[in-house]
């Protein structure tokens, strides 16, 4: 076999290094003749429960689909409304929209906390509003508060916990129970990262129900269940979708939950000294100084925020020339151009939209180059 080179930058955004019990065991699925759904999902799923605290996790295709799976469990109809934050990604809108439902796009709290603020969801709750789709920043948890709003007016909470495995408010709370129902990712730059793949988490025993059902079809009984002779036939009594996880995926999966707080305290590592290099720089900050330091943010993404009059292109150029990848979370929504025309309220949003800047980061990190990119950054600053 040749040698392949990395394509990435030497100091690339995101890097994903599967440890080799991850490998083998995806190899013994492959040998052991049955790839879909099965027992390995099953207990993916348990372990993944575990780790967020939540009663049910029904695993999926992608964390696009646990979105639509967690809007179609809920009832959505057409017209009905959801309000979620515009600086995240595409996903969650285009999801909704997909339920037959209208996204309706709410504002951050601002530069130092980019999560959604309760006081724009607050104003932006309607008679058609169904659901509030709360997103976990980064990995730091959504405002309780924003769920208190939506239910005090009856509305259900989507908690878009893509970044967030491991996270919990300073009150113990974790990222994935904090919704009705809450949905992970696991693309291949998050933080369990498998390629393709979500989860839905929730505490309630029908939506759990009904999440499973709509994952294939509306089955009442699953494939596995027929191979392995626990039922013969099925009904669909509601139409669903297939957005269902397979063994190989989720085999990898169960070596990788254990191994994940130790991760994010490596990546918390690299964060605190991006935090102090940065707290010496002019004209850029890292938000999230102001939340409660018992607070354990899972630690997805290092995003810092410009001055206003910096020159981000510039920057994000002189950072390219060094070999350091960075990127932005994000482009708001209400900036594409299928989602121009909503309704939205996102003047805090508009003014940080190219303000932020993602810097690399991942559990290997190594300090030295953190101090690579923070010196890289002070240069593009002093000169952008
Ligand atoms: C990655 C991501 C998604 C979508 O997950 P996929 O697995 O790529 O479908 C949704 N929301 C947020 C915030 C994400 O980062």
């Amino acid at each position: 076999m040749r040698a392949v080179s990395r394509v990435a930058a030497p100091i690339p955004l995101a890097d994903v290094r599967l440890p080799p019990e991850a490998v083998a065991a995806a190899t013994s699925v492959l040998e052991g003749g049955w790839l879909s759904s099965g027992r390995k999902v099953e207990e993916f799923e348990g372990l993944f429960a575990a780790y967020v605290g939540a009663r049910h996790a029904i695993a999926c295709s992608s964390g696009t689909g646990a979105l639509q799976l967690a809007f179609a469990a809920l009832g959505l109809r057409p017209g009905d409304e959801v309000v979620l934050p515009s600086l995240t990604f595409v996903a969650v809108a285009n999801a909704a929209i997909a339920a037959g439902a209208v996204p309706v796009l709410a504002d951050v709290v601002g530069a130092d906390d980019l999560t959604l603020d309760p006081d724009s969801v607050a104003r932006l709750i309607g008679p058609r509003t169904r659901v509030v789709s709360t997103m976990d920043y980064g990995g730091r948890p959504c405002s309780p508060e924003v769920c208190d709003v939506a239910r005090s007016e009856g509305v259900a909470v989507v908690e878009d916990a893509a970044h967030a495995p491991g996270a919990r408010l300073a009150d113990g709370r974790r990222c994935g129970t904090l919704g009705d129902l809450s949905c992970f990712s696991f693309f291949a730059n998050k933080n369990l990262a498998l390629g393709e793949g979500g989860m839905v988490t929730t505490d309630e025993e029908q939506l759990a129900r009904a999440v499973r059902r709509l994952r294939s079809h509306g089955q009442t009984s699953t494939t596995w269940e027929r191979h392995t002779g626990k039922a013969t036939t099925y009904d669909i009594e509601r139409t669903g979708f297939n957005f269902r996880f397979d063994e190989l995926r989720a085999a990898m999966g169960s070596v990788l939950v254990p191994g994940l707080d130790d991760a994010i305290e490596r990546r918390g590592r690299a964060v605190e000294r991006y935090r102090q290099g940065v707290a010496a720089l002019e004209r850029v900050e890292l938000p999230f100084s102001g939340r409660d330091p018992g607070e354990r943010p899972a630690h997805h993404l290092a995003a810092v925020v410009l001055d206003p009059e910096v020159d981000r292109d510039r920057v994000a150029g002189h950072l390219r020339a060094r070999g350091i990848q960075t990127s932005v979370h994000y482009v708001p929504i209400h900036r594409m151009s299928a989602h121009r025309d909503r309704a939205a309220d996102v003047s805090i949003t508009d003014d940080l939209a190219e303000r932020l800047l993602t810097l690399p980061l991942y559990p290997h990190l190594e300090p030295e180059q953190v101090d690579t990119v923070l010196d890289a950054l002070g240069d593009a600053l002093s000169t952008s």
